[in-house]
């Protein structure tokens, strides 16, 4: 049996030419780097929508998700990802589609938005275009009616410019209640995703997959641990204790039995 539990769903933002200016971006040599340690440590990458049918992916399946829709993914992930001949998912918040990631503050190059024409050329090629809401709200403090019309209006948005079905919807900052998740079901989703670390099968609700998230400081080392414990927190002291642990949990079994 493999040492690796699988499906993962990892969180990519942005992947700027040069130093991100948030936490959540990595830079493209970087994201370059993940990409060759996925391919020789032998992951196959899936789409988000593939996870209705778990049982028909590969052991060491990967799913690539990034959110917001910027820009720099173009040059920094997708023509990469098509090099490696990998795919991944694109979470786009409809109203900023050209325009700026406008929750983030001053528009900047960080802050722009992939166009239509990239974004329907990136589903042709593969990838999964899917929902992340039309202005990025924070959906809990929406009431219900509210946040169908989000989560509907972005859908058809897509599905119009992408002549396909959308059913695939990341809620923005993470942020969501039940009624999000009523919401989503209503409107035609069938998968959703939250910012809630773990592995995908710790998670019985198709509306609440956990996710992995990627840091700007993430090495392809701290990326392989990310993959190996499923959690956001992989830092050397972290590390220590759960073998700590493990050893601890070893010794207490070996003297008791
Ligand atoms: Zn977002």
């Amino acid at each position: 049996m493999s040492q690796y539990r699988s499906p993962i769903v990892l969180m990519y933002h942005g992947t700027p030419d040069s130093q991100p200016d948030s936490h959540y971006s990595i830079r493209a040599d970087l994201f370059a780097k993940h990409l060759g340690y996925l391919k020789q440590a032998g992951w196959k990458t899936a789409l988000f929508k593939d996870l209705r049918n778990v049982e028909n992916l590969p052991e060491k399946s990967v799913v690539l998700t990034f959110d917001d829709g910027y820009d720099d993914n173009y040059l920094g992930a997708f023509l990469p990802l098509l090099e490696h001949e990998m795919k991944a998912t694109w979470f786009i918040a409809t109203d900023c589609i050209s325009g700026h990631a406008h929750w983030l503050g001053k528009p900047s190059m960080q802050t722009r938005m992939l166009n239509s024409e990239r974004l329907l050329e990136m589903h042709t090629a593969g990838m999964e275009i899917a929902s992340h809401t039309c202005s990025h709200p924070d959906l809990s403090i929406l009431s219900l009616n509210q946040q169908q019309a989000e989560l509907s209006k972005a859908k058809s948005v897509l599905e119009d410019l992408l002549s396909t079905q959308v059913t695939s919807l990341a809620y923005p900052f993470g942020r969501f209640n039940a009624d999000s998740v009523t919401a989503a079901e209503k409107t035609g989703y069938n998968l959703a995703c939250t910012t809630r670390p773990g592995w995908f099968g710790s998670e019985n609700n198709p509306y609440m997959i956990r996710r992995i998230a990627i840091f700007s400081g993430d090495s392809a080392s701290t990326l392989a641990r990310k993959l190996t414990f499923a959690d956001n927190d992989v830092s050397w002291k972290k590390m220590a204790r759960y073998y700590a642990g493990r050893a601890w949990d070893k010794l207490s079994r070996s003297s008791w039995n």
